[in-house]
């Protein structure tokens, strides 16, 4: 991928969004650690909701480590999955209090080494919260990077070297949150608005809906030329017989219209 693309959409898409921020609240480390455990196929909007009350129970890691399971899976029992989420949540924050000294790590593989904290979350953690680069690769970060041409691997862990190879380490949280942002607002999954997105004279797959358009195009201008082609080689063809047939019907009007009288004359 060209460097010369990824810098022209991230510029781009700063100017129409503006500067983004983490859309989940959270006052530490180890809270947006929280929060983004409980984002897993579920809305920011409903965990910012629940985290609210539950970071005033249970502050920090050592308030978590001996929380009640119970009592934690009903307080996120809204963001779905709440049994694996507790699951992870008590892990960390167990393995953060007796590994660590309450502290988050603040490097990938320190966070790698936590319970149920996979490379995505890891990177929110690093970009969002640790002051540290890094490039989470959410659905959205994933579908628009293959659409834009910024990426052609599936596999997020790929994605993001693709990315983060060609970008300054200083823009790759904020290139994060500008995929996602326009993800939601221009580009979903089911209706993305190319007509009206900002990105389409960069986007990969806008020109080639157009050279696909155009293709379309040509070879319908063609088949219509060759139609028109037909039509007028099958009308010079009947033309003769045409005319045969007008002397057949003049010659048999004029037999029939001749004066009976004239006609016996010339017996
Ligand atoms: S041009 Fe279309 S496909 Fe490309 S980013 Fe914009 S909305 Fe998505």
């Amino acid at each position: 991928m060209e460097s010369a693309l990824a810098q022209q959409v991230y510029d781009k898409l700063l100017s129409v969004h503006g500067p983004q921020k983490c859309f989940l609240e959270h006052m530490t480390p180890f809270q947006l650690l929280v929060a983004t455990i409980l984002s897993a196929q579920c809305t920011d909007k409903r965990v910012n909701m629940v985290t609210r009350d539950l970071f005033k129970r249970w502050p920090d890691a050592e308030a978590f480590a001996s929380c009640g399971r119970e009592e934690l899976e009903q307080a996120i029992f809204t963001c779905g999955f709440y049994r694996a989420k507790a699951d992870h949540i008590l892990k960390a924050a167990k393995a953060i209090v007796e590994q660590f000294h309450g502290e988050l790590p603040n490097t990938m593989e320190g966070l790698l080494k936590l319970p149920g904290v996979g490379r995505k979350t890891a990177n929110v953690v690093l970009g969002d919260a640790l002051g540290q680069p890094g490039f989470p690769v959410d659905t959205h970060v994933r579908r628009l990077a293959g659409l834009i041409g910024l990426s052609d691997a599936s596999d997020p862990e790929v994605i993001e070297s693709d990315i983060c190879a060609v970008m300054p380490p200083e823009t790759w949280a904020q290139f994060s949150h500008l995929l996602i942002v326009h993800g939601r607002t221009r580009c979903p999954a089911n209706r993305p608005d190319c007509p009206g997105c900002e990105l389409a004279m960069l986007c990969r797959h806008t020109k080639s809906e157009k050279t696909a358009k155009g293709a379309k195009k040509a070879a319908k201008s063609a088949k219509s030329a060759k139609k028109a082609a037909a039509r007028k080689a099958s009308g010079s063809a009947s033309k003769t017989p045409v005319k045969k047939n007008a002397k057949k019907s003049a010659a048999s009007v004029s037999a029939r219209h001749t004066h009976p009288r004239k006609a016996s004359s010339h017996v």
